[in-house]
């Protein structure tokens, strides 16, 4: 049918084009379709790349064209569908499609294993093998270590894992199978449907978004769920689900940020679908995210819950795809091919035709401006499920108010009368660590990081400074390295020292904090929320981790510490995201018959957009912000990208971005503003700038980078720095 002679691959290389081969000598190529891997030259190496399209003519001079080496695959891995997504993502990000197509294939597909490579068996320890002593086995020592290996990690072990502990496994598996301390299991990433649960009757307004989402599944439609926390937004998904993945037989993505997947959630799909669900996330490795994958691209899976990357996943029957927690920044890709989850799922729904469905309590300006345009259609839930009443929010003015350790008297008094009611009560510090700075009261000396334009932090317990841009570490110093004064004040307060300070406050309660610091070690998080549920401990302290999606059905009681931040922070977004903040958090205080109380400290209880918020709600507040957005031209209101340089010294990158801004000067479909130092110029020993790309539509926006992405590498400039493009960019560092 075709004369067709040449390959059009996406070779994962940082160049911002494709390239084109012959097929492999002696290999027709009727056998490559598009979706297919190929083994190819690539300058002095071979590379595994994805054939986009077949072409019958190519710009490559006949004496340069080269020969793939191989083919990997007799049937695509990807359908025309994700090959049609990657390149439109590499041409809207203006991305190397190399990169884009890296991000589509799961680790080991990347490295040229076949799709089967997932079936394997995984080894896991007997009762007898749990309780056995390893330094029994000392006259087989590959034995004991492997053991040992297995009882650490408490888990079913691949061959892989056991691999990667130092070599040659199998005859010591062998070994410790015949003595029935370990058997094999094959490994199946479906989680099996668990017993069903009855579903609560919808209310009206639950029921009336069901019924339009589902009136609507044979044609695109971007529909913005927007509903406060527990007002049973899941309970709409699920319903919604089990129509158009139980009736239908269609399949379903469903995107959730990293700290959502609970395992409560999964086991409230599992029990409601009744169908097999897949899972993929970062704790996954390799091997069990191939076979989420491929579980999916062959239909045994029916859903697929996941972070970030599984807007990727395969779905030859679509049905639909949901965004949880829409306005999450965790969506956002932030290094490498800087992707928007979200948005690319909004582009696959469409190319589907099916409905695509964003959640969210607090909608981000984005969506809320593009309901604004009919781009996307709105399903109010106004009210919390089973008749609990909203939670009240009260600022609480603490100008001029001597804090008790950070806390007024105000919040100490309430927080003592909810736990008098036995209620929980937590408290919110978006800072870790004990105090944010170390200084010396006699020569004004201040621990500053080496490499970084930023103060350190001192850790307490750990008697570490730590930066918190960086990593760097060091032991907390007892006199100025300057004056030899001591001792050294710390001064402002992290969530460490707050529970110092709530420690000696309330000497009787149980108090758990919960940040990155307490939650490192695999597992914690979830031990600890379960305890906290479980009404282990009554007062709760934490950073954004306890925002989120979890649900504690004593809390009564929320207390803010550092909204100010969010209202003067450096970034156009910090307003938003404070107030998304203010109420998730507030959406976790006060359930069914138990109504719940917010208190937010604030130097700047007038703040026309704070009293928005707190008179008038998240929906008041986000049209008084999308008016400022307008007036200041900022997204969503105009189209941005960001073009970032560093290098080790200061002048380069801004000589860099000088010349790329150069490249537009002719140009007016938008403009460019910078070169500008970003607002932590030095990080981990480098200066980085920044030119911000603007245009009033995405049109013209992309008209500039069509003409500059392509040109940059070729610049000069270019290489004396590091430089990336982000196009929607979620924040300007
Ligand atoms: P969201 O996702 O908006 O936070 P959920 O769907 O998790 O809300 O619902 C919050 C709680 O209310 C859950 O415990 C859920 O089982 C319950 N719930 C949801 N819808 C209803 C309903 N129509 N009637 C009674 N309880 C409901
Ligand atoms: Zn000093
Ligand atoms: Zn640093």
């Amino acid at each position: 049918m075709s004369a067709d002679k040449y390959l059009r691959v996406a070779v994962p290389s940082p160049l911002l084009s494709y390239f084109d081969y012959l097929p492999p000598r002696g290999f027709p190529i009727s056998d490559i379709k598009p979706g297919c891997r190929l083994r190819v030259p690539f300058g002095r190496q071979e590379l595994i790349g994805v054939v986009v399209e077949t072409r019958a003519t190519t710009d490559v001079p006949a004496g340069k064209l080269k020969a793939a080496l191989a083919c990997l695959d007799d049937a695509p891995l990807l359908s025309d569908e994700l090959i049609y997504l990657a390149r439109w993502a590499a041409g809207y990000y203006h991305t190397p499609p190399g990169l884009v197509f890296e991000a589509l294939l799961p680790v080991r597909l990347r490295k040229g294993d076949a799709v089967d490579a997932a079936e394997l068996e995984r080894f896991v320890l007997t009762e007898a093998g749990t309780s056995s002593d390893p330094d029994e086995l000392r006259r087989a020592p590959r034995q004991a270590r492997l053991l040992a290996l297995l009882q650490r990690a408490g888990t079913a072990l691949t061959p892989a894992e056991l691999a990667a502990d130092g070599g040659a496994w199998r005859q010591g598996i062998a070994g410790l199978e015949d003595k029935g301390l370990v058997q094999r299991e094959a490994y199946r990433p479906t989680l099996d449907p668990l017993p069903a649960d009855t579903p609560p009757a919808l209310g009206k307004a639950q029921a009336d978004a069901v019924k339009q989402v589902l009136g609507h599944r044979e044609s695109f439609q971007a529909w913005l769920l927007e509903g406060v926390t527990g007002s049973g937004k899941t309970e709409v998904y699920l319903n919604i689900l089990d129509t158009v993945v139980n009736g239908d037989g269609k399949q379903a993505l469903v995107l959730v940020p990293e700290i959502g997947l609970t395992p409560q959630l999964l086991e409230r799909f599992r029990r409601r679908l009744q169908a097999p669900i897949v899972v993929s996330h970062s704790g996954l490795n390799d091997t069990e995210r191939l076979a989420a994958w491929a579980a999916m691209a062959s239909g045994e899976a029916r859903v697929m819950i996941g972070t970030r990357s599984a807007v990727f996943a395969p779905l030859p029957e679509p049905g639909i795809i949901i965004i949880d927690e829409e306005h999450d920044a965790s969506f956002k890709q932030q290094e490498g091919f800087r992707y928007s989850a979200r948005d690319l799922a909004v582009v696959r729904a469409q190319r589907n035709s099916i409905p695509v469905l964003l959640g969210s309590a607090t909608p981000s300006l984005e969506s809320l401006a593009n309901v604004e345009a009919r781009r996307y259609r709105r399903l109010p839930l106004p009210e919390r499920a089973g008749g609990a009443s909203p939670p009240r929010i009260d600022l609480l003015d603490i100008r001029g108010q001597k804090l008790n350790g950070g806390l007024a008297d105000t919040l100490v008094d309430t927080m003592k009368r909810h736990l008098a009611d036995d209620g929980q009560v937590m408290l919110f510090l978006n800072r870790r660590g004990y105090a944010p700075r170390l200084v010396c009261d006699e020569c004004g000396w201040l621990a500053e990081c080496r490499r970084c334009d930023a103060q350190l932090t001192v850790h307490q317990a750990k008697n570490a400074l730590q930066c918190h841009h960086c990593g760097a570490e060091a032991a907390v110093p007892i006199r100025c390295p300057d004056c030899s004064h001591e001792p050294l004040s710390r001064l402002g307060r992290g969530t460490e020292r707050l529970a110092e300070t709530l420690a000696e406050l309330f000497p009787d309660e149980d108090i758990i904090r919960i940040d990155r610091d307490t939650t490192a070690r695999k597992g914690e998080l979830d031990r600890k929320l379960t305890a906290i549920r479980d009404g282990q401990h009554r007062i709760l302290l934490g950073t954004q981790m306890l925002a989120k999606g979890h649900d504690f059905p004593n809390l009564t009681l929320v207390g803010i510490l550092n909204a100010d931040q969010g209202l003067f922070g450096l970034d156009f977004r910090s307003a938003e995201r404070m107030a998304q903040l203010v109420v998730q958090v507030a959406g976790r205080a006060g359930r069914a018959d138990r109504p719940g109380q917010v208190m937010v400290q604030t130097h700047h209880p007038d703040h026309p957009l704070l009293v928005q918020l707190v008179k008038h709600g998240y929906d008041a507040f986000a049209a008084t912000a999308l008016a400022e957005r307008k007036a200041a031209m900022l997204p969503p209101c105009t189209a941005m990208a960001l073009l970032r340089a560093e290098a080790t010294s200061a002048g380069a990158p801004r000589a860099f971005l000088a010349a790329a801004k150069g490249i537009l000067e002719d140009g007016n479909a938008g403009w460019a503003l910078g070169p500008a130092p970003a607002p932590m110029e030095r990080r981990a020993g480098r200066y980085r700038s920044q030119l911000l790309l603007q245009a009033r539509q995405r049109a013209g926006l992309h008209e500039m980078l069509n003409k500059l992405a392509p040109l940059l590498d070729s610049l000069p400039e270019a290489r004396k720095v590091r430089w990336s493009l982000d196009v929607d960019p979620a924040d300007l560092f």
